[in-house]
């Protein structure tokens, strides 16, 4: 039984929160001592497929199809359902991005599997049990999960399991499942890209910035700080309502939860609903005048100082590093 996991693509290219499922399922087949095959549905290349075989994948199943151009996901989970029966695969696993997040589920239906969403660690599987660790309460906590039934899908938090590279190619292999009319009730017809910036969920670094700031003009040296640091960009909750910054970066519990290796939170005091977005990134660096922020307390290191001293302070050093 091999596992099977999606390989999400964005425009033909695989990113690395994909590399890192990959890598991830392989580990998973690893324990089982089974093959791993993944499935890729989209524009990509025949050299891009074949290249997923470099992070442990055997078969890569290719599904193109103009009505699954853009991402549906009736659609995409009823595809990936099919493949996993296809292949005869008891176990899926995909990244919790976006799509991820509203794909597991509807393909736990499908396959009448426990879904374990937001995994961070490889799966216990010793004296015949299946235990997942997962992130609980908007990262506030882990739960461990166990999965009893036959079929299971993970679903792998971004940023939680490092890319293994394994060096083979994979063979490619044409799928074509039917696409029924009811999967396709709401179609995209086009994505205009908003801007050209590194996207917020799938960023290795985020450079943060709150209330501290004062207002958006202030906002010239964060840019700077993350174009030196090819971060996205992100902002309190206060920060967007006020119109100083889009919504789409607002981080927290009411926006989108990030968990990068590094984030740089600046002007921001760290109250919990803010944390409960943010307190999985690895390493959290806080910028903050007021030494009793309550951010200093969650952070791995702190700078207490005003941020209009600090950041340009910064931005120099990394410029002449
Ligand atoms: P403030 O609390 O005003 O803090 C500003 C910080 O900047 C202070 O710590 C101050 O010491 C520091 N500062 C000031 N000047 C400087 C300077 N010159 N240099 C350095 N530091 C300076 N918030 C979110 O962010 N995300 C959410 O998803 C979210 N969801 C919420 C949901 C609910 C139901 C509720 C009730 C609230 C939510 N909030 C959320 C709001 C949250 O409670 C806080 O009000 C908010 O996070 C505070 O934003 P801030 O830290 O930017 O501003």
């Amino acid at each position: 039984m091999p596992v099977l996991v999606y390989a999400e693509n964005a425009e033909g290219k695989f990113k690395k929160s994909t590399f890192e499922a990959i890598s991830y399922a392989r580990a998973i087949a690893n324990q089982n001592n089974t093959t791993l095959t993944a499935i890729s549905i989209g524009n990509a290349d025949a050299a891009e497929l074949a290249g997923l075989g470099k992070y442990g994948a055997e078969k890569v199943l290719n599904v193109s199809n103009d009505k699954l151009k853009n991402f549906v996901n009736q659609a995409y989970a009823a595809v990936v359902a099919e493949a996993a029966k296809k292949e005869g695969a008891e176990i899926v696993v995909l990244s919790n991005s976006f799509s991820g997040r509203g794909l597991a589920p509807r393909i736990g239906v499908k396959l009448e599997a426990g879904v374990a969403d937001g995994a961070v660690s490889l799966p216990d599987q010793s004296n015949g049990k299946f235990i997942i660790k997962r992130l609980a309460f908007s990262g506030k906590a882990y739960a461990l999960v166990e999965l009893t039934s036959t079929n299971k899908v993970i679903s792998l938090s971004p940023n939680s399991y490092k890319v293994v590279e394994t060096g083979s190619t994979a063979v490619v292999e044409d799928f074509n499942p039917e696409v029924k009319a009811s999967d396709l009730t709401t179609i995209i017809k086009e994505i205009v890209r908003s801007t050209d910036k590194v996207s917020l969920p799938d960023a290795d670094i985020v450079v943060s910035g709150g209330r501290g700031l004062k207002g958006p003009e202030n906002w010239g040296m964060i840019e700077e700080l993350a174009g030196l640091l090819g971060a996205a960009l992100a902002c309190s909750k206060p920060v967007s309502d006020s119109g100083w910054r889009p919504h789409s970066e607002h981080v927290g519990q009411t926006g989108i939860a990030v968990s990068p290796n590094l984030y740089i939170a600046i002007g921001i005091s760290g109250a919990i609903q803010h944390l409960a977005g943010v307190s999985s990134s690895k390493v959290i660096v806080v910028i903050n005048k007021d030494a009793d922020a309550p951010f200093f307390k969650v952070a791995d290191y702190g700078i207490v100082g005003d941020a209009f001293d600090i950041v340009p302070k910064l931005i120099g050093a990394i410029k002449e590093y």
